[in-house]
């Protein structure tokens, strides 16, 4: 039924080579439970993944029914996938906000069966693995015995000949892991079962042949099979991919591993969505879905904030609670209080981020915290604008007037390649006037689908602007904002504190001062990343680095610094405002957060990297900036 010859995984990781899968030889049998065993680390997973089509080897060969795989391409895999293999994992991956019958019919929802079948198919499958009276519920109303039958329920709904199971009663307890070994035994009577266990006792007692596996290559087998020649000829039936198989492919790349950080559940859950959206379309297959997860991964950059909060109250499977038998009570933080962290941005840390090899993160967005001091000229004269998208009419503290607090400016910063390019806004974004910007001082409005721009950009760029008003391009391209060093912009007065200045003309002609240009208007390319930077003008980290430069040594930065009075209005301040407007000024050269663009999932790993070899207590947060 399935052969693996001579099969080689090496990983290679910071110069060391993992032998994962080190020339491994097996043939199972069309119908047999084989149940395999080993310590932690010694290849299991990555056998399984690759017998089912998850992951690629690197040498050797699977036969698959007679039939090699070396000439494979991606959507002879996914077909594969999808018709023949069933997979069940330890943490279940059921969607928590689906009910049950949802949950099972999702595994089939794009796989070309009709509504009312796939209705069908699921009930029976539920009703087999013995949930009949619970497919209306919602997965946290399940125990964990019962969680893992829907996902034996799913991956069984669309009958395969081959079903995989990794550790799927490792979270737990004895009876009812023996429970669902029972079940798994039954389904092994039509299909061959291939399992992978901690437990050799339950795979001793339940499997039909146990396999045990060390250091990537197996060690013994109880009972071997050779398989003969070519028996009936396999064929690839090339449906369209199935929701569920896009969902297992991302599953199984955030497969809960040591050391895995939960921000990688929640990028690629966002990333399940935008899946889902494209194979809605598209029959691409897999090009698509990596496509898809680098567009998913964009618009989503890992963001590490100051302060984070941790999303992985999201997904289900991992934390259930159980009764207590204990005779006292146990103080608990809050998930919410849990789920707050703070980090420590420090110098060292961004130093680190910055080793982080260019083919993982092609691109990485440092903001800081510093305030600009903006000034236009409008109809002749020189006034002060923002690059906000707040109401500049209205005394109401919005979202985006805080964030534009926060930020020092408002706004939205653009990631640069790390080789000094554009890669990021030419893959994103297309140019609908003017040109992608070519240097630090070269700023872009950002627009919408449907050419629609935030009125209150406009409004804070100095433009009078009704909403529904038509703007032509060329009003908005070539659009010259001066950026004032606070040198020029603040004096000094008598009493010891600082004032802005007024005569905007001669600031505009200093010789500090510096002209950011609108050299395009852009919109995304791609319904997938949509939302990557808001509507309204972004610029480049570069520029921010060149303000904080300019200020950190400045008068009023100096003065802020000796005096713990806000040195602008003279009154006595608590210390986080001090430092937040310090850093405004551009007191401070600790990044407010760093956005990593990772080029494909394996960036979580590097990240939980950074975190273990600097052991500092950041945590990392992902959303949308
Ligand atoms: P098991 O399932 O038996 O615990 P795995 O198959 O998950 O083991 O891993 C086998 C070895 O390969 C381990 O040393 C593991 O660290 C390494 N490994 C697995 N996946 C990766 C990866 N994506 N990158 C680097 N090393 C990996
Ligand atoms: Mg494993």
């Amino acid at each position: 039924m399935l052969e693996l010859k001579h099969i080689k995984k090496y990983y290679n990781v910071g110069g060391t080579t993992t032998k994962a899968q080190d020339d491994v030889s097996v043939a199972f049998r069309q119908q047999e439970f084989v149940a395999i065993l080993g310590p932690s680390g010694s290849g299991k997973t990555t056998m399984l993944n690759i017998i089912g089509g998850l992951d690629r080897y690197d040498s050797g060969d699977l036969l698959i029914k007679g039939k090699s795989t070396k000439a494979f391409k991606d959507a002879d895999w996914d077909a594969y996938r999808n018709n023949s293999v069933g997979f069940i994992f330890q943490s279940y991956n059921l969607i928590s906000h689906l009910s049950i019958i949802d949950n099972v019919e999702m595994g089939m929802t794009l796989s070309g069966v009709p509504a009312a079948e796939k209705k069908q198919r699921a009930e029976d499958a539920l009703i087999r693995v013995g949930l009949k009276e619970h497919m209306h519920k919602s997965p946290q109303q399940l125990s964990g015995g019962q969680m893992q039958r829907v996902a034996i329920a799913r991956a069984i709904a669309n009958d395969p000949e081959i079903l995989l199971a990794d550790e799927p009663t490792g979270a737990l307890d004895s009876e009812t892991s023996e429970e669902i070994m029972k079940l798994i035994r039954d389904l092994s009577k039509e299909r061959l079962v291939i399992m992978v266990t901690h437990n050799p006792q339950l795979a001793r007692k339940y499997a039909d042949r146990v396999i045990e596996f060390a250091d990537g290559q197996i060690q013994h087998d109880s009972n071997p099979h050779v398989e003969h020649e070519k028996t009936d000829e396999f064929k690839l039936n090339r449906t369209k991919m199935s929701y569920w198989t896009a969902l297992k492919l991302s599953f199984n790349n955030i497969r809960t591993k040591k050391g895995r950080t939960f921000l990688t559940v929640f990028a690629s859950s966002i990333g399940i969505i935008s899946i889902a959206v494209v194979l809605a379309l598209s029959n691409g297959f897999q090009k698509q879905i990596d496509k898809t997860q680098s567009e998913a991964m964009a618009s989503m950059p890992v963001r590490i904030s100051q302060t984070g909060t941790d999303t992985s109250s999201m997904m289900t499977g991992t934390k259930t609670k159980t009764f207590s038998k204990a005779d006292h009570l146990t103080a608990e933080k809050s998930d919410a209080e849990k789920a707050q962290h703070t980090n420590k941005l420090t110098k060292k840390y961004l130093a680190y981020v910055n080793q982080m090899p260019k083919k993982d993160a092609k691109n990485i967005a440092v903001t800081y915290g510093t305030g600009m001091n903006l000034i236009r000229e409008v109809n002749g004269k020189y006034k002060t604008v923002t690059f906000s998208t707040s109401d500049p009419d209205s005394n109401t503290v919005n979202a985006s007037a805080m964030m534009a607090a926060s930020t020092g400016i408002g706004g939205s910063v653009y990631p640069i390649d790390r080789n000094g390019g554009q890669s990021f806004l030419k893959t994103y974004y297309k140019v609908i006037a003017g040109k992608y910007p070519t240097s630090a001082n070269d700023i872009i409005l950002v627009v919408n689908k449907d050419n629609s721009v935030d009125i209150n950009a406009l409004k804070n760029l100095g433009y009078t602007a009704k909403e529904g008003q038509k703007v032509q391009y060329k009003d908005l391209v070539g659009t010259q904002v001066k950026v004032v060093a606070n040198d020029d912009y603040y004096s000094k007065l008598p009493t010891g504190t600082y004032m802005p200045g007024t005569d905007y003309a001669k600031m505009a002609s200093a010789a500090k001062t510096k002209t950011l240009t609108i050299a395009g208007i852009v919109r995304v390319k791609s319904k997938n990343s949509d939302g990557l930077l808001s509507s309204g003008i972004a610029y480049s980290a570069a520029l921010t680095k060149d303000v904080l430069n300019t200020n950190k040594d400045s008068a009023i930065v100096t003065a802020q610094k000796a005096s713990s009075a806000n040195v602008i209005t003279g009154q006595t301040m608590d210390n986080s405002t001090r430092s937040a407007l310090l850093t405004s000024l551009g007191g401070s050269s600790t990044p407010s957060s760093i956005q990593i663009y990772p080029t494909t999932f394996k960036l979580k790993d590097k990240v939980a990297n950074c975190k273990n070899k600097l052991a500092t207590p950041w945590h990392d947060t992902v959303r949308r900036t």
